[in-house]
């Protein structure tokens, strides 16, 4: 009898490196074999690279599976996963490629292992169009950990574009199952903070430019909170290499956690980049949903996975949300709806996303 095997199309919706990731997910977790064709054929550098092939090596490794065709710059490959074991991992991209969708792509698999896990996972920490570690520590764990499960995410070494040298040790025990989430009401925001950081031969006052755009950009819009960002020089034993950047959280009264950042560029000024990350952050604000414009996807695959109905607001959906949604039904066969309810209280534009959750259960517990 022919085996089951799901056929992924890597070039339809956003076309990037976030639908391998959730298929391979998916894949290993489900233990459903998948063939992924034109990958990342939306973009400029199709086929992998080396941080979706750590992260696809890592997956392949930690549940004994088999990966077939897997290299940089590969546009198809097939994937036969195995039984998820717990114990030590490794994932090195030796590149700036980042360390948090290398955690994206391994966290869900890991949590139904046999036993408890150390993931080892090594490249750039801030790196662009990636969550900055910042983002991974203070807005995605601890919205992920409402699935009911905790981890430890300890960040050793920061490591940034070209040369990366960062590394983050996650430790995390199996759970039996995930639960699922309520976030629909965003409350009332409470805190404003952030960090500015240089690393390397930078100079320090580039940290402080970013700082003052940031908060003067928040204040013109938000005159009555209080806003406190911190300027930091990366101490020489914690950072690997020269960057700069800045991220803004905003905390509300009942646990929603938004953020915008950005990165150091040649030729851009400090203080552009404080300012794109103070409007990204306020523009993730303008709507009347509980998660930012990148939570939204990155919590897709725990909705998928959960035992039950999770619901949660969110701003006008990213195509990245869209493409996690479309690849992780197709997988699990979760369902996905889609509401406009426009927040009453404030009358700002939302969307509630519900999905009833398989309730993946961990066998081995
Ligand atoms: P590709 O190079 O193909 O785009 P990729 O693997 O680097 O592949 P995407 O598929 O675009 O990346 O997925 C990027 C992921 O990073 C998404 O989950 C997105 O939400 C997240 N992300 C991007 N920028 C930020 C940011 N500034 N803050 C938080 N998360 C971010």
């Amino acid at each position: 009898m022919a085996e089951n095997v799901f056929e992924i199309d890597g070039a339809i919706m956003e076309g990037g490196g976030q639908i391998l990731r959730v298929s391979t997910a998916l894949s290993c977790l489900l233990g459903a074999k998948i063939k992924i064709h034109n990958i990342r054929a939306g973009r400029s550098t199709p086929g992998l690279r080396p941080q979706h092939l750590s992260g696809l090596e890592m997956v392949c490794d930690l549940c004994d599976g088999h990966l077939e065709g897997a290299n940089v710059g590969s546009t198809e490959i097939s994937f036969s996963p195995g039984k998820i074991k717990g114990g030590n991992h490794v994932a090195d991209t030796k590149t700036a490629g980042s360390v948090c969708l290398l955690m994206q792509v391994s966290t869900p698999c890991v949590l139904f292992a046999a036993s408890p896990s150390e993931l080892v996972l090594r490249g750039g920490t801030n790196a662009e169009m990636a969550p900055q570690i910042d983002y991974t520590l203070h807005v995605f764990k601890p919205i992920i950990e409402k699935f009911g499960f905790q981890f430890n995410c300890d960040l050793k070494m920061r490591g940034y574009y070209p040369k990366g040298g960062g590394e983050v040790r996650v430790n995390m025990s199996p759970i039996k199952q995930l639960t699922p989430i309520n976030m629909t009401e965003r409350g009332t925001i409470t805190k404003i903070h952030g960090r500015a950081f240089v690393a390397g031969v930078l100079p320090f006052k580039l940290a402080n430019e970013m700082a003052a755009a940031a908060v003067r950009c928040i204040r013109k819009e938000m005159r009555d909170i209080y806003v406190n960002i911190q300027s930091v020089q990366e101490p020489k034993n914690k950072a690997f290499g020269n960057g700069n950047g800045i991220i803004v959280f905003a905390e509300t009264s009942t646990g929603c956690i938004f953020a915008g950042s950005a990165l150091g560029k040649r030729g851009v000024a400090a203080d552009r980049v404080g300012i794109e990350a103070a409007e990204m952050l306020m523009k993730n604000l303008r709507h009347g949903g509980c998660v930012d414009q990148y939570l939204q996807d990155q919590v897709i695959i725990f909705m998928a996975l959960a035992n039950g109905v999770s619901r949660v607001r969110s701003g006008p959906l990213t195509l990245h949300t869209q493409t996690a949604m479309h690849f992780a039904e197709m997988l699990t066969k979760a369902k996905f709806t889609v509401k406009k309810t426009d927040n009453q209280e404030s009358g700002l534009e939302s969307y509630i996303i519900e999905c009833e959750g398989i309730g993946m259960t961990n066998p081995n517990l």
